[in-house]
Order: structure tokens, then sequence, then C-alpha cells
């Protein structure tokens, strides 16, 4: 499967590689190698990075304390010290390198300095009053997202993900509706 970019942030992205998180869990990095697809194809991080199962357990413990850093923060509550301890130390690390050449910026590092970088995202985020985070609104997908749309509007973490899902669902529904309109679709 394919990893999605849309929630606005790496670490946003991160926490994302879980999908269905309160029904049917789907987890997206299982493997050593699954984690170093996921750094590379993540932009702003290191390009190349090997790790191994240790490696993946750092990512994992950072990534499940990002989203429940997210969560606090979206409801208003005060962060799990637990959590937050994950998330500093991590942070405490040396960022990847970057160069800047005429093709670009190139970044590189090693596994533990990718994750340093997206720790700090995450605690520049969760400390940014402005940030509009929010959940998906498709109730089966609880992917967090940054909402940077005008007036923070946005409703789902991506149209192609989500938002056309919804919207196809909610055109079934009313088709259904009128096909019977005794029934109680037609009353919704
Ligand atoms: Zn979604």
């Amino acid at each position: 499967m394919d990893f999605s970019f849309v929630s606005g942030d790496p670490a946003l992205d991160l926490a994302g590689t879980v999908g269905s998180r309160r029904s049917t869990p789907v987890d997206l990095l299982n493997t050593p190698s699954d984690l170093e697809r996921w750094v590379a194809s993540c932009e702003g991080l290191p390009d190349a990075v090997v790790t191994d199962p240790e490696g993946l357990a750092s990512a994992l413990s950072l990534r499940e304390a990002i989203y429940r850093l997210a969560l606090d923060r979206i409801a208003e509550r005060p962060f799990t010290p637990d959590d937050l301890a994950v998330l500093n130390t991590t942070a405490a690390g040396p960022p990847p390198t970057v160069e800047l050449g005429d093709e670009g910026v190139h970044v590189s590092g090693t596994l533990a300095q990718a994750l340093a970088q997206v720790a700090r995202g995450a605690i520049a985020l969760l400390a940014d009053p402005e940030a509009a985070l929010k959940e998906c609104g498709r109730p089966d997908c609880t992917r967090l997202y940054l909402d940077r749309s005008r007036g923070a509007r946005r409703t789902w973490c991506g149209m192609d993900e989500c938002g056309n899902r919804m919207k196809a669902a909610a055109y079934r529904a009313r088709r259904r509706a009128r096909a019977h309109p005794d029934s109680d679709a037609g009353q919704v």
C-alpha cells in the first residue's frame, strides 16, 4: 500500500501510517524496510536511511507519542508526560544535514536524525496556538491533519482518500431516499 502525505506535516503523516485506529487498525509500518520507504517518501527527510528492528521500534514509539499528544492538543487537555518525554528526547538529537545545490535541497542523515526532524516539527506544531489540528470527518479514517485552509473549514484529511468517498456515499443515500420516500432514509 502507498503512503499518503496529506496531513500537512510530517509528524501527522507519520501518525497517519496507522489507519482506522478505532475499528480495525491498519499499520503500514511493519518492517524496517517499510520505514526506510516512508522516510524516503517524506519531503524534507533524508532520501536514504538504513534501519533495523530497533530503529523501527523507536520510530513507532515516536509515532504513537505524536498521535496521543495531538489528540491531547485537539481535546485541549494537558499533554501526557510519558509522551512528552519520548517526543522531547527524540527532538534533542541532531537534525539531518541540508545542502543547497542547483537541483534544490539535498537532505541526508541517519534514521535518528530523520526522527529528530519529525519530532522538532511536531513540537513546533503542537506548541502553535494558531495551528488548526483536526481529525478527518470520515468516521473510520481517524487520520489527523493540519487544516491550513482559509477559515479552517476543511473537513477531510484529503479529497481522494476521504472527501470524495463521503460525497459519493451521501449521493447514494440521497438517491435511495428519493427511490424509497417512505423509508427511514427519506426522513433524514
Ligand atoms: Zn480521512
